[in-house]
């Protein structure tokens, strides 16, 4: 799990001038000491974090308190950052109701689609800065308040208020919940969700219904069985896939026909 240690944010008013900004280093729970990775990231040491951080639902209360607001669009580079608050939520605080982002866009997909690229790899705030032509401290990147700051520079460069309205989401919790879903392969044949005997098995040659020669066996995460089409007197492996979503069961079924001795082998059985 990634732990927040810093948040930072700019605000910035309807001319995009930075009327107001948040600084706040995260004490963490889990974490023990930082990585070097992270620590060479960022210049946070331990001892910083020791002395100035506080608590993460302690931080959660005022940042909430400073970004509450009418019509507020919460930004940021990428949606990672996001996905990293709503998991800390979840950890530290139980529940996902992070009730003072409402609306949201990602700053990275916004600036990203003005450019004109020949991958639609992501691109990094200081990669998108160069590419805007803004100045780049280099060494203060990584801070929270640093990166805000180049972030709302890029925004400002490419700023169109009708544009922008595509990439603005509204956000009530089941925004935050479908973020964090991890979709998984079902493994279990009948439950509530998903019954593998009700799925039709098609004929890849004819498009017919199959028959099931066989029970269902589970092999690596999906559901596999002789199937055999009377139509066409041919005998199939077919494997059936059922992954869970946070909203469904996305279903794939993909049959392949049995060399002949293995269809009698079968068919002696
Ligand atoms: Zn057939």
């Amino acid at each position: 799990m990634n732990e927040i240690i810093e948040i930072g944010a700019v605000k910035l008013n309807e001319r995009l001038e930075i009327v107001d900004t948040f600084k706040q280093l995260i004490l963490p729970k889990i974490t023990k000491k930082l990585s070097g990775r992270c620590k060479s990231l960022t210049n946070i040491t331990n001892e910083e974090l020791k002395t100035n951080g506080i608590p993460f639902a302690d931080a959660i209360k005022d940042f909430s308190r400073w970004s509450r607001g009418e019509n507020n669009v919460f930004m940021s580079w990428s949606n990672s950052d996001l996905y990293v608050l709503t998991n800390n939520y979840q950890t530290f605080l139980g529940n996902v109701n992070i009730d003072f982002i409402t609306r949201y866009c990602d700053a990275q997909k916004y600036c990203m689609s003005f450019m004109e690229r020949e991958n639609n790899n992501q691109i990094s705030l200081a990669d998108c800065g160069n590419a805007f032509g803004i100045e780049i401290d280099v060494k203060k990147l990584h801070r929270a308040l640093t990166d805000c700051y180049l972030t709302a520079e890029c925004f400002k460069k490419v700023f169109d208020k009708e544009k922008l309205k595509n990439f603005v989401h509204d956000c009530d919790s089941s925004f935050f919940e479908r973020l964090i879903y991890k979709p998984y392969l079902i493994t279990n044949p009948v439950s509530d969700i998903f019954n593998v005997y009700e799925q039709d098995i098609i004929c890849p040659a004819c498009k017919g219904s199959m028959v099931r020669v066989k029970d269902f066996e589970c092999v690596n995460k999906s559901f596999r069985c002789p199937t055999k089409c009377k139509k066409c007197g041919k005998t199939y492996w077919t494997t059936i896939r059922a992954k869970k979503t946070y909203d469904k069961v996305e279903v794939n079924q993909r049959s392949i026909e049995m060399n002949r001795k293995k269809a009698k082998k079968i068919k002696k059985d």
